[in-house]
């Protein structure tokens, strides 16, 4: 975290200045540094906000990211802070606590949770990129395997498995359409599932006619080689183990953070994440969102095109009337 004295410090030159930001965004993974880095181009005021906690953390690399296939996480958001600060974004690591709609036109963000570094900026927009949490597994190892052979998301791993022994691990018929995607890299598949009465006869008929065993089993440990990061069985209460190459999980997301619902943002009636026009504004005027928090694919690649397609329609509309072809 930046010591309260540097906090101070900037906290004092953005206020003394009486600075109105054009725009704060929220969040500094790939969406958020994307429009924060178009915001800066454009030549906008622009402050970021972020506590360090992409949602890729744990990825020993970002697959598929065009020119970028295989770079660590923290390398590609070290690159975009310095592309940002370079043009002349701020990025400040802390957490946003709140956000305040003064008028259409004007926003107030706070910072810290009642302590000694409670900080208030203002700012004509809000660009929300604060991104999705996965909930994972709750089973010794999990942490020792994730982001190398455990995965979520077969978009962005199932490349890596090709011909390999998947256990997936999930429950209802969600989960059925996620272990057969995972027939375009391997047929060698088992599902498990904790909670049997999620699978219905169809789904279980379904798994079956595609040769996917499905074992209702509860996992006590994943085991393998931990210096390589290498699942090599998963072991259940009952003493039995299976012996497998990679784990693909499917047990939902939720929201990095509520501030959404603290603007009274609407959601998307499909899939529960936050509603945004073609232009990513919200149901509030002002406030755009950006990246997984959105209804589209979950990648890095993705999020960062919708900063970049955010940050466009945010600078269009500060643009003065006077300015815009009649
Ligand atoms: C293990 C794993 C592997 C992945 N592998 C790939 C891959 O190979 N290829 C790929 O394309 N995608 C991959 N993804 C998906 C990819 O990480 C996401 O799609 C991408 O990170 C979404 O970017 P984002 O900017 O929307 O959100 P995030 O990257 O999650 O960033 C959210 C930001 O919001 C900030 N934030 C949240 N709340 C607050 C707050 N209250 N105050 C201040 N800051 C806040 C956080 O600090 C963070 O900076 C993977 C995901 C995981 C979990």
């Amino acid at each position: 975290m930046r010591s309260s004295a540097a906090l101070q410090l900037l906290a004092d030159r953005l206020t003394m200045n009486k600075d109105l930001y054009d725009c704060i965004v929220v969040g500094a993974g790939p969406a958020g540094l994307s429009a924060a880095l178009f915001l800066a181009r454009y030549r906008r005021r622009v402050l970021t906000f972020h506590h360090n906690s992409p949602r890729n953390e744990y990825a020993h690399g970002v697959h598929g990211f065009l020119g970028h296939h295989g770079i660590s996480p923290a390398e590609l958001l070290a690159r975009g802070r310095d592309e940002v600060t370079t043009h002349g974004g701020l990025i400040v690591e802390s957490c946003v606590t709140g956000i305040e709609r003064l008028t259409n036109d004007h926003f107030r963000v706070s910072t810290g949770d009642g302590d000694q570094d409670d900080r208030t900026f203002d700012a004509r927009r809000i660009l929300l990129a604060t991104g999705l949490r996965d909930l994972t597994p709750d089973c010794p190892g999990f942490r020792d395997f994730y982001g190398v052979s455990v995965h979520h998301c077969p978009d962005c791993d199932g490349y890596e498995c090709i011909d390999k022994r998947i256990a997936v691990l999930g429950t209802g018929t969600k989960t059925v359409g996620f272990a057969l995607k995972l027939l375009t890299w391997t047929k060698k598949i088992t599902l498990i599932t904790e909670d049997p009465a999620g699978l219905s006869n169809d789904d279980r008929a379904k798994l079956d006619s595609f040769d996917i065993p499905v074992l209702d089993q509860n996992i006590k440990a994943l085991e393998g080689d931990l210096e390589s990061k290498q699942l090599q069985r998963i072991v259940f209460t009952d003493g039995d183990a299976l012996a497998c190459d990679a784990l693909f999980f499917n047990l939902g997301t939720e929201p990095a953070s509520n501030l959404h619902e603290v603007l009274g943002c609407k959601l998307d009636e499909e899939c529960g994440l936050l509603w945004v026009d073609k232009t990513h504004q919200t149901s509030i005027e002002g406030v755009y969102a950006a990246g997984d928090i959105t209804p589209n694919s979950q990648l890095a690649v993705v999020a960062a095109a919708e900063g970049a397609m955010a940050a466009i329609h945010i600078n269009d509309s500060l643009i003065p009337s006077e300015l815009k072809p009649k």
